[in-house]
């Protein structure tokens, strides 16, 4: 049985409750300039990665000491799931917990985004989520655009290989490489973008929506957001 948008919402209220303070960090409001480099790469970016899988990949980020975040990384965290997922999740970046498991979105804002997941009736196996950095930024800061911009030609081959039908941008960070401009996330959210040929969902990152845990007017906005992707998925 598919569950209503407002059996959806009070678990993911539930949820969001029962949640401690999110750990500080992340500043989805902060304005930019938006980079100019996008993630077609350009600027500093080293050469495009031509890894041949995923595997490949994690091996290169393993030893990758292209930019200062290495310095201070307990594991990197390359990304995980589908090689074939449809649906893939962007972040901006490991935090505590993800530093400390090598795996992404596995902390307090994790736990929320896996539960949307399984409310867009996906299992975590059938999708793929990565970061913009694969390193940690100290204190959980915004990283820094060089070592965005050192570390997308990972994220890019990732894409390239998964081959998603779309792209979720989990909060301001990953939205403006792959949707450049201006815009706050309040007006980019719940409108698909392209990158490649590739729909992008921008919406609020999970993070965000643990430090407003009382407001439902934003989780009602995510799932909306996220309800648009699994319509153009084909509905599950
Ligand atoms: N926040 C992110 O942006 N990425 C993670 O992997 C975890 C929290
Ligand atoms: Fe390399 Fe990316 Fe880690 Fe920087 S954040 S050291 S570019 S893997």
């Amino acid at each position: 049985m598919k569950k209503s948008a407002a059996e959806v919402l009070a678990e993911l209220g539930d949820h969001v409750s029962f949640l401690d303070e999110a750990g500080g960090g992340f500043a989805p409001a902060r304005r930019r300039r938006p980079p100019a480099a996008a993630a077609s790469g350009g600027g500093r970016s080293p050469a495009a990665v031509e890894a041949r899988d995923l595997g490949e990949i994690e091996r290169l980020v393993a030893a990758c000491r292209l930019c200062p975040l290495h310095k201070l990384r307990t594991k990197p965290v390359p990304g995980e799931g589908n090689p074939a997922a449809e649906l893939m999740f962007i972040g901006e970046g490991p935090g505590r917990d993800e530093d400390a498991q090598g795996r992404p979105f596995v902390g307090r804002a994790g736990q929320l985004l896996r539960k949307i997941i399984g409310a867009m009736k996906f299992r975590e196996d059938e999708v793929y989520i990565a970061n913009i950095v694969k390193c940690r930024p100290p204190e959980n800061r915004v990283p820094h655009r060089e070592e965005a911009e050192a570390c997308l030609p990972y994220l890019v081959r990732q894409i390239e290989l998964i081959k998603p039908k779309v792209i979720v941008t989990l909060g301001k960070t990953p939205t403006e490489y792959f949707v450049p401009g201006r815009a706050a996330m309040g007006e980019l959210r719940g409108k698909f973008g392209e990158y490649k040929g590739i729909a992008v969902m921008p919406t609020f990152h999970p993070s965000y929506l643990v430090r407003n845990e009382g407001n439902r007017e934003l989780r009602r906005m995510v799932w909306e957001d996220m309800q648009q992707v699994m319509a153009l998925l084909g509905g599950k």
